[in-house]
């Protein structure tokens, strides 16, 4: 650590970016014997506090401010942000438009990384030479000598723990010169991966795709390629070698995953393949091993790291190669705090890195499938293994041919699928995105409907619980005995289905199935995930019926029946990407099911069979369902053919939020190929008691939205009340 005290006067004055929610910078005097540079972490004082920021530039000119400035109080010594991490933070805030403090806030995450490391105490038996030889040793002290007979130097805790003594014995020997003790600094182990050992046999594809990959690892500069390939392509081997061959050139590797996938038995493919176990990077880490990690990944000591999508901001020195898996997942994009796309921000920091980024998919997002057709990126599609005779036979029902009772949401040629399933000891999953009982709960006798009290949406009815509760809030409360509106007793009746009402429809056919219900509500953390995928594929269970796709990096060779309850959900609402994601998760559930033995079967209950999504998943036809889906968003302007952005205000005043809004439609611009919406109440006009107003606004792809969003909001400064969250390229319409 370096003094804060200068010496002859002498200052320079820096500029200092600060974690808080602010764009601009704070200038500070520094000692020039603190040596600042570019991405130095420093310490400052803040109004009454210490902060932690970094330095973006120094100048030895005298500022006119000088004498007023406050002085730098100390220099970090452990580590410095990286330029190209700095670079990135600065893009990311100029594209989202969020400040530039709350994204530097994000690669500050951790803190106690910046604290100094912690040393251990070492002991050792002390010199013969030096030693004093005790006329008289206890036990306690003879069990301490003993363990120095397995080995020479042992660390405190072990050798409190090996010889069963406490502290104050081994003190009394260091005291009495039998033990020397030292401290050192324990930095955590990482061990590097063995790229050594055996690969699998590669078929012709893949050494093609190969030969790409290592082709663009090879040529050390900024590309990105995109690699499709259903389960079963071996597109994960495929970009194994691709990091083997990074590590091999001295690189650190950065793989980014949905969250979700870090439970999974996928991760262990990595140790079987490279003898280690990857570091990883996610929310559910303990605040120790963030630490570390971080760290480690600015030390270099961590040369490969899966992480989900906050990895992004962690501090690599040597990044060699960046992997997004899964890139098609909306999980990538962030919608509290930074409002950004993981993925898109991956490949800007590729290219400010100067290295190439692979964006592996079962299925590529139209966003990439459309930068490829413009060749400003490569693709490389992988064919499955196995030939099309275990390809599952996808089937509509049409809802319309089957008048089913009320209450009811199970047609019967889904019934007797699941019949002849159960007959042959296979397992079948019932598919249904919507948690608890029933969507809707509303009074058989006025039609009044249970709404949420802080939020305009309804409350959902979980039977399991016996509560209902808001899915934007978390409300809970029981079921009221009398409806508030005309006082009659009991007289709730529930609608629309829910997992818990499938699984109860379910039971009445089905009397003695083994079941389970995997939602957000049931399947918690790494752990209960591992529980449900051991039940199934221990055959524990018959029926799974769950709310969100659990196929990724599992498998399940006796789930040979898939029931999608309703696929018309996914295609209601504004968003324009809701077809996509119905066809993406169609998609993956045809990729994932049956196993080579057992033909599998997927039906699809629809409403809207001659839906060209409907149409493009029953006949497997990808090429047909691009054409359709790329035909729809050109006509109406819609990404990546267009730009869209959001801005949503909200504020618990509700007087406050519409003079806000007001204030910003006054200075709604008027441009060529910008069209603006609003300001109107948000679908979910009350989340929380906070009343949101949304604009909408899209703009043709030349138009450089976020300068027409920057200049349009420049001059309005609402009350700390108001928010304004701006959205570029929103994924969440609610
Ligand atoms: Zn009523
Ligand atoms: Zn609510």
């Amino acid at each position: 650590m370096h003094s804060l005290l200068p010496l002859n006067n002498q200052s320079c004055v820096v500029s200092v970016l600060l974690p808080l929610p602010l764009n601009k910078e704070y200038h500070y005097n520094a000692n020039p014997m603190l040596e600042l540079n570019r991405g130095d972490l420093v310490e400052v004082p803040f109004s009454r506090r210490r902060l932690l920021g970094v330095v973006l530039s120094l100048s030895n000119e005298t500022h006119a401010e000088l004498k007023r400035l406050r002085w730098v109080i100390r220099r970090f010594d452990l580590l410095r942000l990286p330029k190209n991490l700095i670079d990135l933070v600065e893009w990311t805030a100029s594209w989202t438009l969020a400040p530039r403090g709350s994204v530097l806030r994000m690669v500050l995450s951790t803190p106690s990384a910046f604290d100094s490391p912690k040393s251990i105490l070492f002991y050792a038996l002390a010199s013969q030479e030096n030693r004093i030889c005790p006329k008289r040793l206890t036990n306690a002290r003879r069990r301490v000598l003993s363990v120095f007979n397995d080995c020479i130097v042992i660390d405190h805790k072990n050798l409190l723990r090996k010889a069963v003594v406490g502290s104050r014995v081994i003190k009394s020997m260091v005291e009495s010169g039998i033990l020397d003790c030292s401290s050192a600094i324990q930095y955590p182990i990482f061990e590097p991966p063995d790229i050594t050992g055996e690969w699998e046999i590669l078929n012709t594809e893949q050494q093609k795709a190969v030969k790409i990959l290592s082709s663009r690892i090879n040529a050390n500069r900024f590309s990105v390629t995109a690699v499709e390939g259903i389960k079963g392509s071996g597109k994960t081997e495929v970009y194994f070698r691709a990091i083997a061959e990074t590590l091999a050139a001295g690189k650190q590797v950065l793989v980014l995953l949905p969250e979700i996938v870090f439970s999974s038995e996928w991760l262990e493919r990595f140790t079987d393949r490279f003898a280690v176990k990857p570091a990883v990077w996610h929310s559910a880490l303990q605040v120790r091993v963030r630490r570390d990690t971080w760290r480690a990944v600015a030390k270099g000591s961590v040369r490969v790291l899966f992480g989900a999508r906050s990895a992004l901001f962690l501090p690599f020195n040597e990044l060699g190669l960046i992997v997004v898996d899964e890139e098609h997942e909306s999980y990538y994009k962030q919608d509290v705090g930074v409002v950004y796309h993981a993925r898109d921000m991956a490949v800007v920091r590729a290219r400010l890195e100067g290295i190439p980024i692979i964006l592996v998919s079962t299925t590529l997002s139209l966003e990439t499938v459309e930068n490829v057709r413009q060749g400003r990126y490569t693709s490389i599609h992988l064919a499955a293994f196995c030939s099309d005779i275990n390809k599952p036979e996808v089937a509509l029902i049409d809802l319309r041919k089957y008048s089913l009772d009320r209450g009811n949401f199970l047609s019967q040629p889904l019934i007797q699928a699941m019949q002849n399933t159960l007959d042959k000891g296979e397992q079948s999953m019932l598919f249904i995105n919507r948690r608890g009982y029933a969507p809707l709960t509303l009074c058989n006798n006025c039609g009044h409907r249970l709404k949420c009290s802080k939020c305009t949406a309804w409350l959902v009815m979980h039977q399991m619980l016996n509560q209902l509760i808001c899915h934007y809030c978390g409300l809970s409360t029981s079921l009221p005995k009398c409806c508030p509106l005309c006082n009659i007793r009991d007289s709730f009746i529930f609608s629309g289905p829910g997992v818990e009402r499938l699984a109860e429809e379910m039971l009445l056919r089905f009397p003695d199935v083994k079941f389970q219900i995997a939602s957000s509500d049931t399947v918690k953390g790494p752990n209960s995930t591992a529980e449900l995928v051991r039940s199934m594929q221990s055959k524990e269970i018959n029926v799974v019926i769950s709310t969100q796709s659990i196929f990724k990096g599992y498998n399940f060779p006796f789930l040979t029946l898939v029931g999608v309850v309703d696929a018309d959900l996914g295609l209601t609402g504004c968003d324009p990407r809701a077809c996509e994601r119905t066809y993406q998760l169609l998609h993956q559930v045809v990729g994932h099911v049956g196993g080579a033995s057992r033909p599998a079967k997927i039906l699809v209950q629809t409403l809207a069979p001659e839906n060209p999504v409907m149409q493009a998943i029953a006949s497997g036809d990808r090429e047909s369902f691009l054409r359709f889906e790329i035909n729809q968003r050109k006509a109406f302007g819609m990404p990546p053919y267009g730009k869209l952005a959001a801005i949503v205000i909200s504020s618990l005043n509700l007087k406050q939020v519409d003079e806000v809004a007001q204030l910003i439609a006054k200075a709604m611009p008027r441009l060529n190929g910008v069209i603006i919406l609003g300001p109107i109440p948000a679908p979910i006009a009350v989340i929380r008691c906070y009343h949101r107003r949304r604009f909408i606004v899209r703009a043709d792809r030349k138009v450089n939205i976020q300068k027409v969003l920057r200049d349009w909001l420049a001059a309005i400064r609402p009350k700390s009340s108001v928010r304004i969250k701006v959205d570029v390229d929103p994924y969440n319409f609610m």
